[in-house]
């Protein structure tokens, strides 16, 4: 079996009575109080965790199961629903709004055992690859405090990396889930579009956004998703078929896997550090019984110009609700309009604005066919391409980011080199496909590299196979019975 990661260790100590959840609980909140000038956490919901974990120990010691996630502590983006939590999204213009009810996901959580201990920071809506966007300040890499988590998942990221919470819940519109996993050294999923609720994420692009896990081990995110995936009434694009079992995928060897390295997210723009850890992973994989190759998908090249059509348009519709009136802050001004304006100038940042322009331009008459719909049809192109990789191969490799993480400031004068972060991330969230990002060693400075395993739509059991098998390769873990002895593929 991959090796059992923290989380599943502490389940498991909870439900044999071993350890108590009030334990595994204190322990996360010493660990963020002491982790502070990270800025991972927007909130820290420690009197419910603490009263969440006392009640899982009472069902314990009641001879009940509280399940999978027993005693867990969990950190939630803030753009998560939470009832009676604020969910600010790190902007402004969401300040001092309390959601009114639960995303599916922490209804999910709570029936899993897991305990939520609190909101993690992020790119203000997130839109961002570096949670420099936060209205609340930036978060800092626990790899180097002088470099971004990435984003716009980095409080998220940082909060695992850290050693804060064993687990933590994030969304993915064009990477943001996968990217700061990446530069944080830690395991990020995609799952595929429709298989985990967005009910009760707020929206940024609907047609790409999706939840899913990160934590230090494949096992753990494998064991996060399965809490969380499935069916629900209550998101009208979610698959209507429960989620597939994954029993079998982590301990199943790579003997005979179909692999293609996507020539197109290899080249210009990669760095070296990045692309020597990727072929290592790609080597790794063929000395263990892979069979290794290269594949083409040429319309990946164009899907960072159609994601920043398509995002930026779908934003631009879906943050129109911020109108001063429904929601959080309210700039008073005289007349309704002006009071509009007011509230949306000053409660959204620059990169924010910056998309609702773009979104809007995008969309407007006389424009729409040239732009929106032109990276509609790229979006097909997508899509079609990667079928036809899918027919010679079973899971894809490129590198998660092209760079290891970046200092403060590095991009955020040029928008177009921070886009430029997700350019190998953004094709799996056109095509709705699942993906992971997996740590695979690091570069020349230490820092770490992820890579990348893609799969086809529903393919979340051979992607979690492939990358269990890729993070035994990285630790030399033992290999389950019958699999491929690890070989040498060290950082
Ligand atoms: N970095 C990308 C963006 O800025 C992706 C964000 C995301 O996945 N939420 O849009």
């Amino acid at each position: 079996m991959s090796a059992a990661g923290p989380a599943a260790a502490i389940a498991s100590a909870v439900r044999a009575g071993d350890r108590s959840a009030i334990s595994a609980v204190e322990e996360s909140l010493a660990a963020i109080d002491a982790a502070g000038e990270l800025g991972a956490f927007n909130a820290v919901t420690a009197e419910a965790a603490l009263a969440r974990a006392g009640a899982i120990d009472r069902a314990v010691e009641a001879g009940e199961d509280p399940g999978p996630l027993a005693g867990v502590p969990v950190a939630l983006k803030d753009n998560i629903c939470t009832r009676g939590v604020p969910t600010t999204c790190s902007s402004r213009i969401l300040e001092g709004w309390v959601p009114p009810y639960d995303a599916t996901v922490v209804d999910l959580l709570g029936a899993a055992g897991a305990v939520i201990v609190g909101k993690t920071n992020m790119d203000e809506f997130a839109m961002g690859s570096s949670t420099e966007n936060s209205a609340f300040g930036p978060t800092r890499n626990p790899c180097d405090p002088e470099r971004v988590p990435g984003g716009s998942s980095g409080g998220s990221a940082a909060a695992v990396a850290g050693g804060l919470t064993p687990l933590a819940l994030a969304s993915d519109t064009g990477g943001s889930i996968r990217q700061p996993a990446s530069l944080c050294g830690v395991v990020g999923m995609k799952p595929t579009y429709g298989r985990v609720s967005r009910y009760g994420l707020v929206a940024f692009a609907s047609s790409l956004d999706q939840i899913g896990p990160m934590a230090s081990t494949v096992g753990d995110a494998a064991l996060l998703y399965s809490a969380i995936a499935g069916h629900d009434p209550l998101d009208s694009t979610s698959i209507p078929e429960p989620a597939g079992d994954l029993t079998g995928a982590l301990a199943g060897d790579v003997d005979g896997l179909r692999v293609g390295v996507v020539s197109e997210l290899c080249g210009d723009g990669i760095d070296g550090d990045v692309r020597a850890r990727l072929d290592a992973a790609a080597t790794a994989l063929a000395s263990a019984g892979a069979q290794v190759g290269e594949v083409s998908v040429p319309a990946a090249v164009f899907g960072l110009s159609a994601y920043f059509l398509i995002a930026p348009a779908e934003a631009s519709s879906n943050l129109a609700r911020y109108d001063g009136v429904r929601y959080g802050l309210r700039v008073p001004a005289p007349g309704a309009v002006d009071m509009n304006v007011a509230t949306r100038t000053a409660g959204f940042g620059d990169e924010v604005k910056r998309r609702i322009m773009l979104g809007t331009f995008a969309l407007s008459a006389g424009y729409y066919d040239a732009y929106y719909g032109k990276a509609q049809k790229v979006r097909t192109l997508v899509v079609r391409d990667f079928a036809a990789a899918y027919e010679r191969f079973d899971v894809l490799l490129a590198p998660t980011s092209p760079t290891v993480a970046f200092r403060f400031g590095e991009r955020t004068a040029n928008p177009l080199a921070m886009y430029l972060s997700d350019v190998c991330t953004v094709a799996s969230n056109l095509a709705g496909h699942p993906a992971i990002s997996v740590p695979f060693g690091s570069g020349s400075d230490g820092l770490p590299v992820g890579v990348q395993v893609l799969a086809p739509a529903l393919g979340e059991h051979v992607m979690f196979r492939a990358a269990a098998a890729l993070e035994r390769l990285l630790t030399g873990a033992q290999a389950p019975e019958g699999a491929t002895e690890p070989v040498e593929a060290k950082p």
